[in-house]
């Protein structure tokens, strides 16, 4: 594939965090780097940040050798004028009004793009994650806020004012709750994050009990995704209310872009949605579901976000490698990266790359094999069997396909709940016995993960054919 470059740097500046990446053209992240937000202080300490952290990534070991990078994609949590590189408005930063591309041309010597951080994890999600493949993908981000994004085709539609798929403010309730935009009853009032903190507090105020207090002790001002999900599996009554008020707004408003816009895919992510993602999905799912007004064809799936935080800095890079004009969502024009071969060794141990392992281990779509931490259950009679749990650090930044090695002798199986995790976030499976697994795996030319069960001390002499190492 002749692309026009390899190498992209993406940053994504965000009210608390500057983080940066340093990517392939496939989508691979070789470098990371980030810096803390200066806030309160004007935008100059925020640009010379942007450009720090720019150069830590420059400066990383892992980019001796390689080529230079063809451009820079920047996402930023407010209105951007991408024509002349300007930043019109951040809410949450003190970015208004500066034109931070022409700074970092001139800066780096490369072209800059800018793009709006929600609609890049837009982008990120259809060139990569859930929605790839689709041709179009309305993205919902849930956080402290609501944003969204809308891509068509290699395009994101921005608006005529730059401003379009600010989903989080749509009215929902007439009157309803105060918005920080100003107005009443807005979609982000009703069902982000700090809505959802703001009707716990208020409601254990009033006197009701949660085991959130006692998850939480020094007060409810912060909860965190895992803690509510926590509270959930528990079953503790006020979290499953208000959370499940939530959700149904949110199926509400899928329903709304659905008769807007009909996309082939909508993406939800967030921390808290993705968290939680096995409580809220079912409820937007039979929203959307009993839809008494139907399209002409099946479709219009809703989808959990397959690449989480790597959303945004990957939309980054593809919004770069379009505006040097390499379309990354031309057929073709995308290569998996190469991965590390899985052997199987005479000891009956298994290699991945530079890392050798006697017990259960994984690869993920970043290249990293790391042994499982989440142990698979060999103890009793019942054959072991994959949860969603299992499956977390596996499926990290969205693999195409995920090859499940059930063991020597075929013994592991999928739950349900597993499986409705892939298909939630368009992750293929191929659960086979481990040998096949990994020939599977080693064979296939995709964006790839593997989870690959090694088995009893006993079923190893099981493990037989090519062997290597
Ligand atoms: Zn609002």
């Amino acid at each position: 594939m002749a692309g026009k470059g390899n190498l992209y740097l993406a940053v994504d500046v965000g009210g608390t965090n500057i983080q940066a990446a340093a990517v392939e053209a496939s989508g691979l992240v070789i470098a990371r780097k980030k810096r803390p937000s200066p806030r309160g202080v004007g935008p100059e300490p925020v640009i010379e940040a942007i450009e720090g952290v720019i150069r830590d990534l420059l400066a990383k070991g892992a980019l001796a050798g390689a080529q230079k990078p063809a451009a820079i994609g920047i996402a930023i949590p407010g209105v951007v004028d991408p024509a002349n590189g300007q930043v019109v408005v951040t809410p949450n930063m003190e970015l208004s009004g500066v034109p931070i591309g022409p700074r970092l041309e001139r800066t780096f010597k490369m072209p800059v793009v800018l793009g709006n951080d929600c609609n890049l994890g837009t982008l990120g999600e259809k060139w990569l994650g859930a929605a790839r493949g689709a041709d179009s993908v309305v993205g919902i981000l849930v956080g402290t806020g609501i944003g969204g994004g809308f891509a068509q085709g290699s395009r994101l539609w921005r608006g005529a004012r730059e401003s379009a798929a600010e989903i989080g403010h749509i009215v929902m309730q007439i009157d309803g709750p105060m918005c920080g935009c100003g107005n009443r009853g807005c979609f982000e009032a009703l069902a982000s994050r700090t809505a959802i903190e703001r009707d716990l507090r208020e409601a254990v105020a009033a006197g009701r009990e949660t085991v959130l207090t006692e998850l939480v002790p020094d007060g409810l001002s912060v909860i965190r995704s895992n803690t509510l999900r926590q509270a959930l599996e528990l079953g503790d009554p006020l979290v499953t209310e208000v959370l499940g008020h939530a959700a149904e707004v949110l199926g509400y408003a899928c329903l709304t872009v659905r008769h807007l816009i009909d996309p082939a895919v909508i993406v939800l992510g967030g921390g808290m949605l993705e968290a939680c993602s096995g409580f809220i999905m079912p409820i937007v799912e039979k929203i959307v579901g009993e839809d008494c007004l139907p399209g002409a064809r099946r479709g219009g799936d809703v989808l959990v976000s397959a690449l989480g935080d790597d959303a945004v800095v990957l939309g980054a890079v593809a919004l770069a490698r379009t505006e040097i004009g390499d379309d990354p969502f031309k057929k073709g024009s995308t290569a998996a990266p190469t991965y590390p071969e899985i052997i199987v060794t005479k000891s009956g141990r298994f290699k991945a790359g530079e890392k050798s392992f006697g017990r259960d281990f994984y690869v993920t779509v970043g290249r990293r094999a790391k042994s499982q931490k989440v142990p698979l259950d060999e103890t009793s009679d019942a054959r072991p069997r994959i949860t969603p749990e299992h499956l977390l650090r596996p499926c990290e930044g969205g693999p195409e396909v995920l090859f499940v090695g059930t063991g020597p002798s075929d013994r592991v199986e999928l739950t349900e709940p597993a499986r409705v995790y892939l298909r939630r976030r368009a992750i293929e499976c191929e659960a086979l016995p481990t040998p096949e697994a990994v020939k599977a795996y080693n064979r296939s030319t995709q964006r790839k993960a593997a989870l690959i069960h090694v088995g009893e001390k006993g079923d190893k002499s099981n493990y037989s054919g090519p062997e290597r190492g």
